[in-house]
């Protein structure tokens, strides 16, 4: 059997786009190029990470620059290109002018995907959904090349190329996911679903920076200095896990892809190209910790979900930096919604009805949401350090 492929390439910043297009290029060689995954007169989308409307200096959406050049490179390969994505909450085309990317589309005149329309996807294969409304966009393309970035994610640990395709769910309707779905762990395996019938030709990663800590958008962001590019979106994956120093074991992504069979996650079984990868790691990007090793007990599963719940963190406003933009009230996915900035602070959070998915921590533009650890974790974390 073929070992699954990644190549690397290293980049230090996006100032230059001949430099940035020249490091792509360089990246697609070793897999054939541009030219082995898009022909001439197809239709190429171009789905980019824009969770939240940020600068690009935030480092939480795709860098225009990357866009512009993997752009350039499907337009020279023959292809007819668009771009899209659907935030979490927002008008795609707005949210797309403030990361920077509608400039880049108007400059190459790419079209807009279609993110808003929906068409039906099947794939009998598939655990948690066998029927999915996705995006139009995705069914209107031929090929479809993903372009997200590693970064830290609060309730998925870890988000890169495998999770970029929970976007294709258009808007609000990923908060209702993390809503019906009760664990993470179900929600991973959706987003395999998603992967499987949209299938994505490849993945081009934009790990010139990532972001660390409080990913997937209130994080620092971490040069890394590299492209990626490989057609296995898990086997991207754990690359990128082995250079910023993420367990995979830690990943519901990685696991989901392992447990249903999709593509390759073991970094045994996967052939790096180009750079070496090595000189790419990471040691001190700070990860998303969490109580990794609740002690098994034989517990009915309504204790274990209580168990969990007393876990997560639970989310608190910083009313100093809140700006009453509402992005909190208007993401959340439980009705009537579990937070509300106008309240009291006392009752800012209703913590009987949060389902701890973070979406406001993600849609906040100011950082003015903090993750308050539970009491439980931190007896964890104390008999952890005290078992030492
Ligand atoms: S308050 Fe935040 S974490 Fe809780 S359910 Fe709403 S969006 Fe999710
Ligand atoms: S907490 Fe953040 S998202 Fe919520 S209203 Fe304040 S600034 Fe906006």
């Amino acid at each position: 059997m073929s070992r699954a492929r990644v190549s690397i390439k290293g980049l230090e910043d996006y100032a230059d786009d001949d430099k940035v297009v020249g490091a792509v290029r360089a990246c697609l060689e070793p897999l054939g190029g541009m030219g082995a995954f898009v022909k001439p007169g197809q239709k190429v989308l171009l789905k980019v990470n824009i969770v939240t409307p940020l600068a690009p200096e935030r480092a939480a959406t795709t860098h225009p620059a990357m866009v512009r050049a993997a752009a350039r490179l499907a337009l020279e390969a023959g292809g007819r290109v668009s771009v899209g994505d659907s935030p979490g909450i927002g008008d795609p085309a707005k949210v797309l002018e403030t990361c920077g990317i509608a400039a880049v589309m108007r400059e190459l005149k790419l079209e807009l995907a279609d993110f808003k329309n929906t068409a039906t996807f099947e794939c009998a294969e598939n655990r948690v959904a066998r029927k999915l409304d996705l995006a139009k966009a995705a069914a209107d393309a031929d090929v479809i090349i993903t372009i997200p970035k590693p970064k830290t994610h609060m309730q998925m640990t870890y988000t890169g190329a495998v999770k970029n395709q929970f976007g294709l769910i258009p808007g609000t309707r990923k908060a209702q996911y993390h809503y019906r779905l009760e664990t993470r762990e179900w929600l991973a395996m959706l987003m395999v679903d998603i992967n499987r019938m949209a299938r994505p030709a490849l993945c081009i990663m934009d790990a010139v920076y990532g972001m660390d800590g409080e990913g997937p958008s209130s994080g620092n962001p971490r040069k890394i200095a590299a492209v990626l590019a490989s057609s296995d979106l898990p086997a991207m994956d754990a690359v990128c896990c082995a250079i910023i120093g993420q367990d995979p074991e830690q990943v519901p992504t990685q696991a989901a892809c392992r447990e249903s069979g999709f593509g390759t996650t073991e970094l045994e079984d996967i052939e790096v190209l180009g750079d070496d990868w090595k000189k790419f790691r990471l040691r001190d990007f700070e990860l998303v910790k969490r109580v990794s090793s609740v002690p098994f007990l034989p517990l009915p599963k309504a204790a274990h979900k209580w168990i969990r719940e007393q876990l997560s963190p639970r989310p608190r406003i910083i009313n100093d930096k809140c700006i009453l933009c509402m992005a909190c009230f208007k993401g959340c996915p439980v009705e009537p919604s579990a937070i509300d900035p106008r309240r009291e602070a006392a009752r800012q959070v209703n913590d009987k009805t949060c389902i701890r998915c973070y979406c406001c921590h993600e849609f906040c533009p100011e950082k003015a949401i903090r993750l308050r650890k539970s009491w439980l974790d931190r007896i964890f974390r104390l008999s952890a350090l005290i078992g030492r």
